[in-house]
């Protein structure tokens, strides 16, 4: 039995994890839950789950976690700080780190359990995004094993060949005969909407996925295509692949998840219900396949696959993503931090939804050099972008 730590526990992909806990008792200890806010969530979920410890990082949530704990017959152990939780999940008490807390703010909690060598389940692909070769390098040192949950990423794992498998980060795509990587993405809500509309829609409209059920951010983020864009990098790092051998593809029913191109001209799918309990089970598994609970897909009832290429003029976050990953970790890492302040006033109805991607465009524009070489200056110039995106919605000049 591994003794598991979820990073997360209260969102979507906690959600999914938990339950594939559930359905597989005799696998995983859960050890350590860790969010920000929802304490009403960890309370239950320290109820059904009786973690030996739990982390909320909001100070003010830890406190009325405490009290309302105290009222139970719960006995999880509060962590008190983040010099805690990091030790804690470096420690030798966990095995495995389900790395599922949104944005950049999962950057420190993943890179501690990688250093540490630890199994992780990686979902949160913005740390990936900020830190790139710093990230692989830290993999690289520590042994850690590092397994793709992102749904588009764990499908191109399962797609190819066991040597590329073991080299995650240093993949030779072109030895093992791989052409090329095709990243598909359903084009989110506003596939066949007229561009004329885009500036009224509704953080309500923009939430409501098509096919996934996900946070707000990623929701926001695939209406966008950002979320395609975060993974094309994602995919960069992970696969080690070169701008030809990535393409994106719009594939509307979300039935494929990825797709590899081989040079004999054989392209491997992996298909499945859009059901993030799929790919979690694959990485929890391991080598093993393992009951997620997600229904098989029934090929009957299943709407015809369309592909469809990207148009950049109603997807521009994906191509000033493409960009930014060539452009180098300055620009990933502000391209990130600007998304994240974007989307969020997006969804405080501060911004319009099509200056989403003019507020990026213009963080990354009036960008100065910085040093990047360190976490501490990536986090540097991710909080220097944060400011300004910040500071551009306040004094409200957008194009
Ligand atoms: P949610 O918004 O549903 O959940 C986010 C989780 O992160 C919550 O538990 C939240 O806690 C926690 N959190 C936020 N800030 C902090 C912080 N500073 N410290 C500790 N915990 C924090 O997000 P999702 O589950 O949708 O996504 C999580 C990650 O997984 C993202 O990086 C996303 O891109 C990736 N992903 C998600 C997929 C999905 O289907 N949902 C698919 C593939 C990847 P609280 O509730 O207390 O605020």
């Amino acid at each position: 039995m591994k003794n598991l730590a979820i990073l997360g526990a209260t969102g979507s992909i906690g959600a999914s994890t938990l339950s594939v806990c559930q359905n597989n008792p005799e696998l995983y200890r859960v050890k350590l839950l860790v969010a920000s806010k929802s304490v009403d969530k960890m309370l239950a979920l320290c109820k059904t789950f009786n973690p030996d410890y739990v982390a909320m990082s909001c100070p003010k949530a830890t406190d009325e976690l405490a009290f309302k704990l105290s009222k139970t017959d719960c006995r999880s152990t509060l962590v008190k700080n983040e010099a805690e939780l990091l030790q804690l999940i470096a420690s030798v008490e966990i095995d495995c780190v389900m790395a599922a807390i949104v944005g950049g703010a999962g950057l420190k909690s993943t890179l501690a359990a990688v250093k540490a060598g630890k199994e992780i389940f990686l979902a949160n692909k913005e740390s990936l995004v900020m830190s790139g070769q710093l990230f692989i390098d830290a993999v690289q040192k520590s042994g850690a094993k590092l397994w793709p949950v992102d749904s588009e990423h764990n499908a191109i794992y399962q797609a190819l060949s066991p040597n590329l498998q073991n080299s995650i980060g240093h993949c030779q795509l072109e030895a093992e005969g791989v052409s090329k990587i095709l990243l598909t993405g359903s084009g989110g809500p506003f596939l066949n909407k007229a561009l004329s509309e885009f500036p009224s829609i509704t953080p309500a409209q923009a939430v409501k996925h098509p096919n996934w059920s996900m946070g707000q951010k990623i929701s926001i983020d695939s209406a966008t295509m950002m979320n395609k864009g975060l993974e094309y990098i994602e995919a960069r790092w992970l696969f080690n692949a070169s701008r030809e051998q990535l393409q994106v593809i719009i594939h509307p029913q979300s039935v494929i998840h990825s797709m590899v191109q081989y040079i004999d001209g054989s392209v491997i799918a992996q298909m499945g219900n859009p059901d993030m309990r799929t790919p979690i089970a694959h990485v929890m598994g391991g080598e093993k396949r393992i009951t997620s609970g997600v229904e098989n897909l029934d090929f009957f009832s299943s709407p015809e696959f369309s592909f469809i290429a990207p148009d950049f003029n109603r997807y521009p976050c994906l191509k000033l993503a493409i960009d930014a990953c060539y452009e180098g970790q300055q620009a990933t890492t502000t391209l990130n931090a600007a998304n994240e302040v974007a989307v969020e006033a997006f969804l405080n109805g501060e911004i319009q939804f099509t200056q989403i991607s003019q507020l990026v465009d213009r963080v990354l524009q009036t960008s100065k050099r910085q040093s990047n070489s360190s976490i501490e200056e990536l986090l540097l110039i991710d909080s220097d972008a944060k400011n300004r995106a910040l500071s551009l919605i306040r004094r409200e000049i957008l194009c």
